[in-house]
């Protein structure tokens, strides 16, 4: 259960929320990055795999701050975080994995799990300091064919360390 969300003055509404509208997507199957759906939140792949294995963790509903939600639900969402952030981490075996909420684009609460690999430039640098133009250039979004079997491959590795309450359809593979 969530507590009720007081408004703030520059808080972004479900209106213009992206990842309210990622999770639409993923309920009519038209989400390409979607993995699995766990009991608090939807596991997706990052548009963009400069950091390969990027993926994130979306809270099933519009909340803010983790504050806000009930301590059971907020217990759950974090050990879930974590269990993702390990599935993560067995499938791609990076160096380090770094965990990080923000909101400040989209003040909705979710994940960035970025593995940080030995190959990487700036280890002891946030992945923000690396230039928008590079981090997201079109060269490092999969293609279809690479998608399916990353999100085949963060899919077995999540069975193994959470309940996974459905997951991605290949037949929707877009
Ligand atoms: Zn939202």
């Amino acid at each position: 259960m969530v507590r009720q969300v007081l408004p703030v003055a520059d808080q972004n509404t479900m209106k213009d929320c992206l990842i309210c509208e990622r999770i639409g997507l993923i309920k009519e199957n038209k989400n390409p990055y979607f993995v699995a759906e766990l009991e608090t939140g939807y596991v997706v792949l990052g548009d963009f795999q400069f950091y390969r294995g990027y993926s994130l963790f979306l809270y099933r509903n519009h909340v803010t701050e983790l504050s806000l939600l009930e301590k059971e639900t907020k217990q759950k969402f974090l050990e879930e975080m974590s269990n993702v952030a390990e599935a993560v981490y067995q499938c791609w075996q990076p160096r380090k994995m770094n965990y990080e909420l923000l909101g400040n684009g989209y003040p909705h609460l979710h994940w960035h799990l970025v593995p940080r690999h030995k190959s990487d430039s700036e280890p002891r640098r946030t992945i923000w300091t690396i230039d928008r133009s590079i981090r997201e250039a079109e060269g490092t979004r999969p293609n279809r064919t690479k998608l399916l079997k990353m999100k085949e491959k963060l899919y077995q590795h999540l069975k193994s360390v959470t309940s996974i309450t459905s997951s991605y359809d290949p037949r929707y593979n877009l």
